[in-house]
Order: C-alpha cells, then structure tokens, then sequence
C-alpha cells in the first residue's frame, strides 16, 4: 500500500492551486454574514460545493448545518473535519472591499475563513478520491457563538452510523501571525457557563427606607464577593474566571430598588468542577441575600465544556505543520480561558482543535477577534488548508 502514499508535496501544490478560489469564496461570505442558526445562504454555498463534487450531502440539520460524506477508493478509517459558519451581531467597521452588505451583522471572528477552508478542503480530498482510504465527513455547523450549534448537530443524531473515529478543527487567529500554528495536548480551552441572578429586596421610599430591603445593597455585595467566593470553592486546576456581564435595577434615585439582575459567565479548566461551581454560587446569593432580609432567584444553564485536545491526533497536527511549516513556526500554546464548542465534537470522538495564525504581525493592523475592525491576513487560508489536508490524510493513511 506505500506507493499508493500521498505526498506532502501534491497536497501543498493542490492546496496552492485552490488559494484564490478559497480567497473568493471567504470575501463572497463575509459580505454576506448570517447569525447563528440562520446561515441559509453560506449552508446553500457548501451544500452545493460538495454536490458538485459527488459528496453526499445531508442538509438542514440542526437548522442550517451541512455534513458531507466522502467515501475514498478503499476503506478504512473516518474522520470529521468540522468549520462554524456564524457571524456576529456587530457593525462592521473594517476598510475592506467586499465588507458587510448587512447591517449590524459581520463576520468577526474568522468563520467565514473557517467554511471556505473546508469548501477548499472539500475540493482538495475529492480530488485524491481515487487514492483516499477511508471516509471524511465534512461538517459545516451553525451557531457556535454562544448557542452550541455542533451539540445540536449530535443530538439530532447527524453523526449516528456514520462511524466516525476522529475530528479535526482549526480556527484562525489573528493573536498569531500568519505562517504560524499553535496547539496544546489535553485540556486547551475553558467550559463556559452561564448565570442569570435576580436579586429581590422590598422596595420604599429613599427617605423612609426602614422596612424595604435595598436589592442594589446586596447586589453590591454579590458582585465585590462572587469572584473570591468562587474562587476558594475549588482545586487548583478548576481555578474559575468569573465575569458579570450586565447588571440592571432600580427605576428612580428616589425608590429603594426591589429588584437588580445580574448576568454573567463562569469559566474553568475542569468539567467536574463545574457542579460545584454552581452550588457555591448558588450558596453565596443565599447567605447574602437572606443576610439583609432579600432573597433570590437563580437561572444557571449549562454552556460549552472545556475543550480537550486527543494527544494522538494533536501529534499529527503537530508533526504536520512543522512539516509544512518549520519547526519553529510552530507553538505549544498555554490553556486559554476562551470556549469553544468544538468541544462537543471531542467529547464524542478524539480529535484536536487547533490555531492557524491570521495576523499581519502589525499591531495597527491586528484587531481582536470580535472587534467591529477585525480583519483576517488572508494567506493565513492557505495554511489552514494545508495543514488541515495534510493532517486529514495522515490520519487516513493510518499515522
Ligand atoms: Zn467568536
Ligand atoms: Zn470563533
């Protein structure tokens, strides 16, 4: 079987060729952004790709996602390689020709690069069909900020039968420099859980407050103390970053409020903390709200868990783009507190989610993922392909 071997080489040369379509097909979508759960037009983009290739399409799961079914010549093992296609509700700001046609919708965080890739990684593997083993499944999800669009995909049972050993995801990041990539075996990325705490005093006049229990008192004293109280509830590699997000009461300077809420994050490093986590909150609202004669009602939903990187697989990443790239152009990077919902796709089989960098190494020209001026180095799409196919064949071909 050696010499039916893909070379480095081809895959780099093929990945080459498909650059400015690539380019092209991440300006179309960037123009055209689509929020979470309603990206009909991108999904449309991708599905009809992959038709076009002979790809077996399935489409409108979980709403607007894609999954396309390669089988190679032979078969063998079979690996999903996933992109997000969301945008996010932002202006944009960014002096670029084919900026935003919609209003209030942009695509700031790299997803529109993310689906291209994988339109270009589509193109690419199909054409090495004849050589391929095994199966590739092509996943384009909705809705990663915030609304877990790859946990619907699974729950609606996309994946079930398709007998699926692996996943490969990247996301591009303008924090590096393009012609970089940087990874991290074992746990990589934060969970993030949400809360929504409603703080219930008794409200009264300003100037007679005997009798009413001021609701912005214990909220103030819910936010000097959460952070702390959390903190000393759990292990060191649980450590927790909190951060409350908005915070709304009153209705008059006069008026004791009777009610404030708050809104806000939870993050940490270990999932099995994360019960914990919300029962320390959950005590903490109790001991200071009751403390002042108030009470309180708490919502705690469950968001994204950490994302944990299959050693294995970040391995052939690893080796991969060192490959491609040079060794030194390549970084074991520390855990971040950021969330990603990859980490539903690696719950379900080993995989590795990695960062292909997308700055210009320019601080004037390098804006936060997020910013209403964030723009991708666009070179960094070649890279990403590169890598991303090489990694895929690798793993096919048995590394
Ligand atoms: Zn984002
Ligand atoms: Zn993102």
């Amino acid at each position: 079987m050696a010499q039916n071997t893909i070379p480095l080489e081809e895959i780099r040369l093929l990945a080459s060729g498909l650059f400015d379509e690539t380019v092209r097909v991440r300006r179309d979508i960037h123009a055209h952004p689509e929020l979470g759960f309603s990206e009909e037009r991108t999904a449309g983009i991708a599905a009809s790709c992959l038709s076009e290739l002979g790809i077996e399409v399935f489409t409108g799961v979980a709403k607007t996602g894609v999954v396309g079914v390669l089988d190679g010549k032979t078969p063998g093992r079979t690996l999903l390689l996933r992109a997000d296609m969301d945008a996010l509700p932002l202006q944009e700001l960014a002096d670029v020709a084919f900026r935003s046609r919609v209003p209030g919708v942009m695509h700031a965080c790299g997803h529109d690069g993310h689906t291209a890739v994988l339109i270009s990684a589509a193109r690419l593997l199909a054409r090495l069909r004849d050589r391929l083993k095994g199966r590739v499944v092509f996943v384009f999800q909705p809705a990663e900020e915030n609304l877990g669009g790859a946990k619907a995909m699974i729950d609606e049972g996309a994946f079930s039968g398709l007998g699926i050993e692996a996943a490969l995801g990247l996301h591009l990041i303008t924090l590096l420099p393009c012609g970089t990539v940087g990874l991290r075996p074992g746990p990589f990325m934060a969970s993030v859980d949400l809360f929504r705490a409603l703080i219930l005093g008794e409200g009264g006049h300003g100037a007679m407050p005997g009798g009413s229990v001021d609701a912005i008192e214990i909220a103030a004293k819910v936010v000097s103390g959460l952070k702390a109280h959390l903190a000393g509830a759990i292990t060191p590699g649980g450590r927790p970053l909190v951060n409350i997000g908005t915070i709304k009461g009153g209705t008059a300077p006069n008026i004791v409020a009777d009610t404030v809420e708050l809104e806000g994050t939870v993050r940490c490093m270990d999932d099995d903390a994360r019960p914990a986590l919300r029962q320390a909150m959950e005590a903490f609202l109790e001991s200071v709200a009751k403390d002042a004669g108030g009470s309180y009602e708490l919502a705690y939903t469950d968001g994204y868990p950490i994302l944990v990187n299959d050693h294995h697989m970040t391995d052939i990443v690893r080796r991969t783009a060192q490959d491609l790239l040079g060794e030194t152009r390549v970084f074991e990077l520390e855990p971040t507190m950021a969330s990603e919902d990859m980490a539903f796709f690696l719950r379900m089989v080993p995989g590795c989610f990695f960062f292909v960098g997308a700055g210009f190494g320019d601080p004037a020209m390098d804006y936060p993922h997020h910013s209403p001026r964030f723009v991708l180095n666009e070179d960094s799409l070649l890279v990403a392909l590169q890598v991303l196919c090489t990694a895929a064949v690798r793993f096919l071909e048995g590394a």
